[in-house]
């Protein structure tokens, strides 16, 4: 094992013990507040313990213990789909645009220029 990797492993240890192997998401999909359970350790099941980056990595959280917090994998893996989607914006007003707002020549045809 690296020492990166073999750093990292202690670090979640800790976080896992800070929760008590509670799952710390906000939105845990798990309503019967199932614990985490420890002997998935490594797995995919999606009730195996994963940590979570409270600020992501990809936008300059640190790996320390003050940014981690204990997940189900799968209500970790929501978590990012939650992050990843676009933050909902109000409908933009329907356009109002005139042919003579884009073309303001366009009103000039009509007319008759009376020197001509
Ligand atoms: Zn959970």
């Amino acid at each position: 094992m690296s020492k990166r990797k073999s750093r990292l492993r202690h670090l979640h240890s800790g976080v896992y013990h800070r929760a008590a192997w509670q799952c710390q998401m906000p939105e845990c999909l798990c309503p019967d507040g199932r614990k985490i359970d420890r002997g998935l350790r490594g797995t995919d099941d999606p009730w195996a313990p994963t940590v979570d980056h409270i600020k992501p990595l990809g936008t300059g959280g640190p790996d320390s213990q003050g940014n981690l917090r204990a997940a189900h994998r799968r209500c970790n893996q929501a978590g990012a789909v939650l992050q990843l989607s676009p933050p909902a914006r109000p409908k933009p007003p329907p356009l109002t645009v005139t042919i003579g707002d884009l073309f303001p020549d366009l009103g000039l045809l009509g007319r008759r220029d009376p020197d001509l």
